[in-house]
């Protein structure tokens, strides 16, 4: 049995796009077009809903 190899992987970081605020949790902006439950894909620069492709530039 070779040894198993342990690569430098980067763990996912998911719980990134949560904050817990209280009792509740924040996640990341929802449609607007879709309502609370539909939220936007984090891209690098913009949010994008898969439910109705509305896509919001990120503004910083
Ligand atoms: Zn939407």
């Amino acid at each position: 049995m070779a040894k198993r190899k342990v690569k430098n992987h980067q763990p996912s970081e998911k719980w990134t796009k949560y904050t817990v605020k209280g009792d509740t949790v924040e996640r990341k902006p929802s449609c607007p077009k879709c309502g609370p439950g539909y939220f936007f894909a984090d891209h690098k620069d913009r949010y994008y809903c898969g439910n109705c492709h509305f896509m919001q530039v990120k503004t910083k």
